[in-house]
């Protein structure tokens, strides 16, 4: 029989899954490795070595990319749609779309199941459950069986909209192995992820130290404007619900995250942070919006004091579908290069650092208590500076962006 090898170094596998969802003897698992990232194992026994799985792997086999047709900067026009999304509530308003035609949409939600917070893909069928999708889990989502479910969901004759990074959307892609219709894909832009074991132990200690049990977690809360704010929902003991809202620069799950410490390791040489893309449409946070636009005016109507999403049209599928969503949007044509000015995984991926092996080490020896003494004892300086970032007025941050826009307009001109 074939010897199967799905990967022999671990920069060459994503955890996508496609593997899996090819297999026709259930033969391939996804097991956590000693830092908790997920691989696929093989079952020897069930394995008929039919190649099956080799067939469906991104890294195995060149996904089709497209260079962007047309780039946006775009915000839902209701401003509830903005207050649950990462940034301007592109995802939302696409997904809206989508449902109400009568189609069905994936994507990435934290579903609290046997007293945890699992990160995981799921399908929705009614746009009452959007706001389960809504929103920036900064974790690696499990696709499970989602890739079967859609291509039944297709077979079937039904739209599907599948969303997630841009390797999940390679891997569904090269799952299905051909082109349908009625499928459109969505991606994020995306700088790396690490694994849900971090992330679940890092709730577990911040609920200890909250005295209750986490429930709800939402990385972005913009109850007090936009930014790296995130919120908990937790029980206490007597079984009554709190919330708790905290800069997410001063824990440290959130602030190894934005350091790119703590993806999985083939995160650090994605082929996907490329200007060339996989979906029919990507989503980003315009975060430099108000500096490659100093004249535009808040009141204009995007602002990314509520979010602003960057967005790539990539395909005559995304185009039709964007061109539809226009009614729920504030939309005005922008560039790729503005963009991926302020965006470098639209050009490389993520840089690599030492510290990745050091954090890791401690939290498999120490556990996540551990990485939290670590955080505390090694960026003293970081955690001052954001505790006082904490108190800096958001609206002088922003004017503060305006005047460094026009400088760069000035210096560039
Ligand atoms: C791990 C990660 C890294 C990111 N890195 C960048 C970046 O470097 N630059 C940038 O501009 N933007 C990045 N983003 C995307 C950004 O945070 C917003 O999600 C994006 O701008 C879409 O915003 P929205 O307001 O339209 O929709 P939102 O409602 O905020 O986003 C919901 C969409 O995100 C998907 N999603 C959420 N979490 C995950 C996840 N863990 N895995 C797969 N899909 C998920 C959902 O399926 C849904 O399609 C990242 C997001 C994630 C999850
Ligand atoms: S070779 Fe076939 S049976 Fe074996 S693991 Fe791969 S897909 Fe499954
Ligand atoms: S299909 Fe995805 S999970 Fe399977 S080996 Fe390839 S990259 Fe890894
Ligand atoms: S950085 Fe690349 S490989 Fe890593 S999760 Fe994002 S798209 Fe996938």
């Amino acid at each position: 029989m074939k010897k199967i090898v799905l990967y022999s170094d671990k920069k060459d596998c994503c955890g996508c899954g496609a593997c899996m969802n090819a297999c026709p003897q259930s033969a391939i698992k996804m097991c956590e490795d000693e830092h908790g990232f997920v691989y696929p194992v093989i079952v020897d026994d069930l394995c008929i070595g039919c190649g099956a799985c080799e067939k469906a792997c991104v890294y195995q086999n060149s996904p089709d990319v497209h260079p962007p047709l047309h780039a946006y900067a775009a915000a839902a026009r209701d401003n509830g749609v903005i207050t649950k999304s990462a940034s301007g509530g592109a995802f939302a308003v696409i997904a809206d779309k989508v449902l109400s035609g009568g189609g069905v949409v994936y994507g990435c939600a934290l579903v609290f199941e046997d007293s945890h917070l699992e990160p995981r893909h799921i399908r929705i069928d009614s746009v009452e459950d959007i706001p389960m999708l809504q929103g920036s889990k900064y974790v690696q989502s499990e696709i499970g069986g989602t890739y079967k479910k859609a291509k039944q969901d297709l077979t079937e004759g039904k739209s599907v909209l599948f969303t997630g990074t841009p390797c999940q959307i390679a891997g569904l892609k090269q799952y299905l192995k051909k082109e349908y219709d009625k499928l459109l894909t969505v991606e994020i832009i995306c700088h790396g992820v690490p694994g849900k074991r971090l992330f679940q132990e890092f709730l577990e200690y911040y609920g200890e130290k909250l005295g209750g049990k986490i429930t709800a977690f939402y990385f972005r809360d913009k109850s007090k404007g936009q930014g790296m704010v995130s919120r908990c929902v937790y029980q206490d003991p007597a079984g009554s619900k709190k919330e708790s809202i905290k800069n997410g620069n001063l824990l440290a799950y959130i602030f190894f995250f934005l350091k790119s410490y703590t993806y999985r390791i083939n995160c650090y040489s994605c082929p996907f942070a490329r200007p060339e893309r996989v979906a029919d449409i990507t989503l980003g946070d315009y975060w430099g919006f108000h500096e490659e636009y100093p004249q535009y005016h808040e009141s204009q109507g995007l602002s990314n004091g509520r979010g602003i999403s960057c967005v790539l049209v990539n395909s005559e599928k995304g185009k039709q579908m964007w061109d539809t969503c226009q009614d729920q949007l504030i939309s005005m044509p922008s560039e790729f290069e503005k963009i991926a000015r302020h965006n470098d995984q639209l050009r490389k991926p993520s840089k690599y650092d030492q510290k990745r092996e050091t954090i890791l080490h401690i939290f498999d020896t120490e556990g996540y208590a551990g990485v939290e003494r670590f955080f505390k004892a090694h960026f003293k300086k970081d955690i001052a500076k954001q505790t006082l970032a904490s108190m800096v007025p958001k609206d002088l941050k922003r004017r503060v962006k305006k005047l460094i826009g026009r400088l760069y307009q000035w210096k560039r001109s």
